[in-house]
């Protein structure tokens, strides 16, 4: 089985369930970290044009808080990753902008949802040391759908019930919007 296939998808039900915090950062916390970035990265090299931003721990089925999220969201050869154990969004700020997300979860389908521009968020790096960020912009938009993930939420749950927020991506790497009653409202997959 290569790494790709350990990342579980809708309908899968754990996608929806809150993952558990950290106590010690240990062998097997450290092991599951390796097996995240390997997840990524081998499902980036199977997509011709898009990134593996981020994921967490949930998506390959381990119910711990831990996030991992790219160095670098423009230059596709740094395969380096930041790590944030049990991270938290400690203050939501500046107005709300809709954009596109996809998620290693959903297969195909991507959405444009509302997120606050500015987050700041406190975590533990990988050696227990605490850390604390303010991001904006896409990386708070990528805190934003990691967390929801620890705490069992994926982001088609933020636009349930908007109709034009729906779209595919085609072979050209182009997003194509979606039918919402057939593609979306109906698909037993993802509610
Ligand atoms: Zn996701």
């Amino acid at each position: 089985m290569s790494a790709k296939d350990t990342i579980i998808t809708l309908p899968n039900k754990h996608l929806r369930e809150s993952s558990q915090k950290i106590a010690k950062i240990d062998k097997v916390v450290l092991d599951v970290i390796g097996k995240m970035k390997q997840a990524t990265l081998d499902w980036e090299d199977s997509r011709k044009h898009e990134l593996g931003v981020a994921l967490a721990a949930v998506q390959i089925d381990h119910m711990q808080r831990i996030v991992i999220i790219r160095d670098n969201f423009d230059d596709k050869s740094n395969r380096n990753f930041q790590i944030f154990i049990n991270p938290e969004i400690t203050k939501k700020e500046g107005e709300i902008v809709e954009d596109f997300e996809g998620c290693l979860s959903i297969k195909d389908v991507y959405g444009k949802v509302p997120r606050h521009f500015k987050v700041r968020i406190k975590a533990l790096n990988e050696k227990g040391q605490e850390v604390r960020i303010k991001a904006e912009g896409f990386l708070a938009r990528v805190f934003q759908h990691e967390i929801d993930h620890t705490n069992g939420i994926v982001y088609i749950d933020h636009i349930k019930n908007k109709r034009d927020n729906f779209y595919h991506i085609n072979d050209d790497g182009k997003l194509d919007p979606l039918d919402y009653d057939e593609s979306i409202k109906k698909n037993s997959l993802l509610w």
